[in-house]
Formats: C-alpha cells, structure tokens, sequence
C-alpha cells in the first residue's frame, strides 16, 4: 500500500470525474461519495479536511452498511468545483 502524502499529490496528474446526481448519497452524518478506489462511503467533511474515504480513515459513517473496518485505501481525495461565469456577472 501506498502511504500517499495528501501534500505531496500532483492533483494535475489526478484522475478527474464528473460528480452526477446519483454519485451523491446522504446518510446521518451528511452527504458522502463512493471512493472510486475502495468503494467505501467518503464523507463530504473527510474529503475536504482529511483528503481521505472513510475506509483510510477507519471511520464508519453512522447507518451505512459498509464495514470500515478490514479496508486498506490509498487515494487521495479531493472535492473541485468548476464554473464559467457570464460576462454580465462581471462589475
Ligand atoms: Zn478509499
């Protein structure tokens, strides 16, 4: 297993998808994706601050049946938001 530095990640090289309506699934705790590597749930707050699926962090999320427990990970995660704004947006 590759122990990534979260730091070190050349995101240009990264895999990108595009997030569809049903890549996103809501439990208790808040929304989480699959993690495209290990499959487990990968909550929206991990991903922004630990940069890492649920079944790295040994985390279960609360009402998911998917066992955290046994899970070895190595991706590295990160959330991006793209847009193009209209020119009349501009000031
Ligand atoms: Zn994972």
């Amino acid at each position: 297993m590759v122990d990534d530095d979260p730091a070190e990640v050349d995101w240009e090289e990264a895999v990108r998808m595009e997030l569809e309506p049903d890549a996103i699934h809501e439990s208790r705790d808040g929304y989480y994706f699959d993690c495209p590597e290990c499959g487990s749930p990968a909550t929206i707050d991990n991903i922004i601050e630990e940069r890492r699926c649920n079944g790295y962090l040994n985390e279960q999320v609360e009402g998911i049946d998917f066992d955290v427990e046994n899970v070895s990970c190595s991706a590295v995660l990160r959330l991006e938001l793209a847009y193009s704004a209209g020119p009349e947006s501009e000031q």
